[in-house]
């Protein structure tokens, strides 16, 4: 399967936290959490349209004024998303800058912020540089499921958990259905790859009825040739469906049994999963006290919830040149069942 996006953690283990997801062919990447993203080149920076941050602890989301800086005089906006509070933590910080020369950038450049509660009600605002960023309100929306976001090719659930008295996000990207093209059928019927094929799973991705006319062109040393087939026959005879990849994000939460209950749920069957693992479980009470996982205790929850792959990422500082204990005793946990003697 020839996967239509790469996830990867921005920093190293023990750097502040957070994923990129590049959509390779749609041009476009969406970030969990907005921490230090300084090691993220310009040229990725300018693709991303989606900013999902967990809660808005520094470490998650101090790197919006990077984004900022680089996107500012971008023609296409960014939306954020986040929990309790979001909008007005987002507010302040586009008034902590003086924006009296905004205007001399020809294009405008729109921030679109999303509050989730935790009924699932969706507070929205607006902030337009032309307006020198003052906040506008927008109707509220309701997240169904958790859904902050739905495009034909993927959507992104988020589900509330507890961090200290306040609420971190999990986040999930779910791709809709991934498409295949069987290249061996295509070569029996005489059609040639190219940008059409890339065309039709686009249509099929939107629902197009199957007798919509899908053109295939191509070019040999004889000329131009166009053929007309409709979308449903291509369907049936060059493509594969099958389920799409589930890529869940998990940081900043307590260890308790409502959000291993909640957990449980939401990562269920995910392909992979990026999860904090910050403390040793030596150190059990401290990380009871900060409301983080243990690496222990993150094992545990992925091994509970199926997962396929997983990636523990925002280790503490106090284990720098211990990284190997914390992955040890994250894998027993993950890969052994409790009380296992193998
Ligand atoms: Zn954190
Ligand atoms: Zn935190």
């Amino acid at each position: 399967m020839r996967p239509i996006f790469h996830a990867q953690l921005i920093n190293r283990t023990f750097g502040d936290p957070g994923v990129l997801i590049d959509l390779k062919f749609e041009r476009r990447a969406i970030l969990f959490d907005i921490g230090d993203i300084s090691v993220l080149p310009t040229r990725k920076l300018l693709r991303v349209s989606d900013v999902f941050v967990s809660h808005t602890h520094m470490d998650h989301f101090c790197g919006f004024d990077h984004l900022l800086r680089v996107c500012l005089g971008r023609d296409r906006g960014v939306s954020l998303y986040g929990p309790d509070e979001f909008i007005t933590h987002l507010e302040h910080k586009l008034a902590a800058y003086t924006w009296n020369l905004v205007e001399n950038y020809q294009t405008e450049f729109v921030v679109l912020a999303h509050e989730i509660d935790r009924q699932g009600c969706v507070k929205r605002a607006r902030f337009r540089s032309t307006r020198r960023f003052q906040r506008e309100a927008l109707p509220a929306a309701s997240a169904a499921e958790g859904v902050l976001l739905e495009t034909p090719m993927f959507r992104v659930r988020s589900a509330p958990l507890e961090h200290h008295d306040i609420t971190s996000l999990a986040f999930a990207f779910e791709e809709s259905v991934h498409i295949n093209v069987w290249k061996s059928r295509l070569d029996a019927l005489r059609l040639p790859t190219g940008p059409w094929l890339t065309e039709l799973k686009q249509r099929v991705r939107e629902g197009a009825p199957d007798s919509t006319p899908i053109k295939v062109k191509w070019r040999t040393r004889v000329g131009a040739h166009v053929q007309e087939l409709e979308l449903g026959e291509l369907k049936r005879k060059v493509l594969e469906f099958v389920p799409g990849q589930k890529i869940c994000y998990v940081t900043d939460v307590a260890d308790n049994e409502r959000n291993r209950n909640a957990l449980a749920v939401f990562l269920k069957g995910a392909d992979l999963l990026f999860i904090e693992a910050v403390f040793l479980d030596a150190d059990r009470a401290h990380a009871e006290r900060k409301a983080h996982l243990t690496a222990r205790a993150a094992g545990a929850i992925a091994r509970a919830a199926g997962i396929k792959s997983v990636v523990p990422f925002h280790f503490s500082p106090r284990y720098l040149g211990r990284e190997a204990e914390l992955r040890q005793e994250f894998d027993d946990a993950w890969l052994h069942a409790p009380g296992a003697t193998c």
